[in-house]
C-alpha cells in the first residue's frame, strides 16, 4: 500500500464510523499563546475538550501536521540520528468529543490495524497506565486493561508509568491516561540477541510506538493541579510515517515512499549515496526531514525570521544547510531544489504546498544563500586565524568570537581545524561561553546570526523554546 492509500484508508475507516473528515489545521496556531507549534493532533481542538466551544460533529477524523521542535515535546536532537522521530510528521487521529469512550476507541483501533491494514497480531503490544503515587495520585487504568484483554493476550498488555502513559500536551491543558500500541518488527537475529525480551519504550529502532489512544478526562490547571473535564473524550494519534514503515514492510521511516523520493533527489543533486556511510546517512535524513518542516511552515504562512516561531524555522533550515555543507560537501544552495519532488508527492493531500510552491522555493533559496555567506565569511576568518597561529593550537577565545560574532558553529570550526592538523583551546572557549551565559541571554542577543545552539555541543544543548516565555527569553538550555 502506498502512503496516499494508507492515509485515505484511515480517514475512510473512521468516516464509515460516522466521523467527519476535516483538513489539517495550520501548524502555527495564531490564537494560542501557550503553544508555538501544533505538536499533536489534539491541539487545534483544545477548546472542544475544555467545553469552551462545540464542534459541528462530535466525531472527527483527520491527519494533522505536527511539529515537535519546541516546548514539552521536542524531538529535534533525535532527528536524523534515529529513524523514527521527525520534526514535522503527520498524526492520524480520530476524536470523540463527549461521545464514545474507551470501549469503541480500543475496538476500532484494533479492527483497523489487524483487519483492515492486516498487521500481524503477533507483532503488536499495548500499554496501559499503571497509576501514580505522586501529587496527582492517579489510579491504574483497569478499565482499559479489561477492554484490551478481549483482544490481545495479557502477556502483551504492559503497564506503563506516567511518562509514557499519561498524556499531556503542555504544562497545562486537557490530559489523561493513555494506551499506546507498539510494533515489534525486529528480525529473528535481533530478537535472539536479547532472548526475545520485549523492548517496548526502550528506544529500540525496531520496537516503536505507533498509536496513542488518549482517554481525555482531566484538565491540568495553571497551578499544576488536575480537575475533571466536564465530559470525557477520545483523542488518538497515530504516527503516519511509522505506520507506513510497518505496512510497507521496511525498518525505517526513511525507507517508506514518504521519504525515498526526497532521498533519491538528494543523492542525485549531491552525488552521495544513502545507506553507505553513517555520517552521510544522518545528513541525508536531517535534510530530507527538515525540508519538509520548513516547506510546510512557509506554506502555512510562517516565514523564517529573527523572532519566535520564525526563528525556530530559520534555525531548522540552518541545521539542514550545515549538515549539507559539512557532510555532503554542498557549498551552494540546493535544499530549495527538493521542494519540487516534495510538492509532487504531497501536494494532493496538502494543497497549500502546491499553492505556495514558488514562494517556498524562493524563501528557502535565499535563506540558504545567506547562511552559506555566513559560513564562507567564517571560513575566511578561520583561515586567517590558522595562518597567524604560532603553534598547532589556536586560541579558544578566537573560536568563541567566531561563533559569537559571526554565528560560525563551534563543531564546524573543530572539524576544519582538525583537517588542517590544528586544534583549539577548549578550556578557554568554555570559559568565554560560561561568562556569556552568566551575563544572561536577552532576546536581542538571540537575534544575532547564531544557530549552533540547535546542534548538540559539549556544554549546552538546545532543548527548545519555552512556550509561555516565548516573547521574553526564547531559548532554554539544559546542562549536559
Ligand atoms: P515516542 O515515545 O516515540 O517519542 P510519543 O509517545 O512522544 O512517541 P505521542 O505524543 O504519543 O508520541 O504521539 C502519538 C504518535 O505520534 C506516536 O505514537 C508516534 O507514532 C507519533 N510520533 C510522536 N512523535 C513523533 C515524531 N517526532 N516523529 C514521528 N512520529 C511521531
Ligand atoms: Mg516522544
Ligand atoms: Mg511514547
Ligand atoms: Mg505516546
Amino acid at each position: 500500500m502506498n502512503s496516499q492509500d494508507i492515509r485515505a484508508t484511515f480517514l475512510k475507516f473512521f468516516e464509515d464510523k460516522k466521523h467527519s473528515i476535516v483538513p489539517s489545521a495550520p501548524m502555527v496556531l495564531k490564537d494560542d499563546p501557550t503553544l508555538m507549534f501544533v505538536n499533536a493532533g489534539m491541539a487545534p481542538f483544545k477548546e472542544y475538550f475544555l467545553g469552551n466551544s462545540e464542534p459541528k460533529n462530535n466525531r472527527i477524523t483527520d491527519s494533522q501536521k505536527c511539529l515537535r521542535v519546541s516546548g514539552k515535546h521536542n524531538d529535534l536532537e533525535e532527528v536524523g540520528y534515529d529513524t523514527y522521530h521527525h520534526t514535522l510528521f503527520e498524526m492520524l487521529g480520530n476524536w470523540s468529543f463527549g461521545d464514545y469512550f474507551k470501549k469503541e476507541a480500543i475496538a476500532w483501533a484494533w479492527e483497523l490495524l489487524t483487519e483492515v491494514y492486516k498487521i500481524d497480531k503477533d507483532i503488536l503490544y499495548v500499554t496501559v497506565f499503571e497509576g501514580s503515587d505522586d501529587d496527582d495520585n492517579l489510579k491504574m487504568d483497569t478499565e482499559a486493561y479489561d477492554i484490551w484483554k478481549q483482544y490481545i493476550s495479557e502477556d502483551r498488555i504492559l503497564k506503563g508509568n506516567k511518562k509514557d502513559n499519561f498524556w499531556e500536551m503542555g504544562e497545562q491543558g486537557p490530559c489523561g491516561p493513555c494506551s499506546e500500541i507498539h510494533v515489534d518488527i525486529r528480525s529473528a537475529e535481533e530478537k535472539a540477541k536479547v532472548d526475545g525480551k520485549t523492548l517496548v519504550n526502550e528506544d529500540h529502532p525496531h520496537v516503536v510506538e505507533i498509536w496513542n489512544l488518549v482517554f481525555m478526562q482531566y484538565n491540568r490547571k495553571a497551578n499544576g493541579t488536575l480537575e475533571g473535564l466536564p465530559n470525557k473524550h477520545i483523542d488518538t494519534g497515530m504516527g503516519f510515517e511509522r505506520l507506513c514503515m510497518v505496512l510497507q514492510n521496511v525498518r525505517s521511516n526513511y525507507d517508506t515512499d514518504v521519504f525515498t523520493p526526497i532521498i533519491r533527489e538528494i543523492e542525485a543533486i549531491t552525488g552521495k549515496d544513502y545507506d553507505v556511510d553513517e555520517k552521510v546517512d544522518i545528513a541525508i535524513r536531517v535534510i530530507s526531514d527538515h525540508v519538509r518542516a520548513v516547506a510546510f511552515s512557509i506554506a502555512d504562512g510562517q516565514l523564517p525570521s529573527n523572532t519566535g516561531a520564525g526563528y525556530v524555522i530559520r534555525r531548522i533550515l540552518r541545521r539542514a544547510v550545515r549538515y549539507g555543507f559539512t557532510f555532503l560537501d554542498k557549498k551552494e544552495p540546493f535544499i530549495y531544489r527538493l521542494v519540487n519532488v516534495l510538492t509532487e508527492k504531497m501536494g494532493a493531500a496538502f494543497p497549500e504546498l502546491k499553492a505556495q510552491k514558488q514562494l517556498i522555493e524562493n524563501v528557502i533559496k535565499e535563506e540558504e544563500a545567506s547562511f552559506l555567506r555566513t559560513l564562507d565569511q567564517g571560513l575566511a576568518i578561520l583561515d586567517r586565524i590558522v595562518d597567524n597561529a604560532t603553534d598547532k593550537q589556536v586560541s579558544g577565545s578566537k573560536v568563541f568570537e567566531l561563533k559569537d560574532t559571526y554565528g560560525f558553529p563551534e563543531d564546524l570550526t573543530d572539524l576544519i581545524l582538525r583537517e588542517k592538523g590544528f586544534s583549539y583551546n577548549k578550556g578557554e572557549f568554555n570559559k568565554r561561553l560560561k561568562e556569556q551565559q552568566g551575563r544572561g541571554r536577552e532576546a536581542s542577543e538571540l537575534k544575532s546570526d547564531d544557530w549552533t545552539d540547535l546542534i548538540e555541543d559539549e556544554d549546552q544543548e538546545f532543548i527548545g523554546y519555552d512556550q509561555l516565555e516565548a516573547k521574553v527569553k526564547i531559548t532554554k538550555y539544559r546542562k549536559v
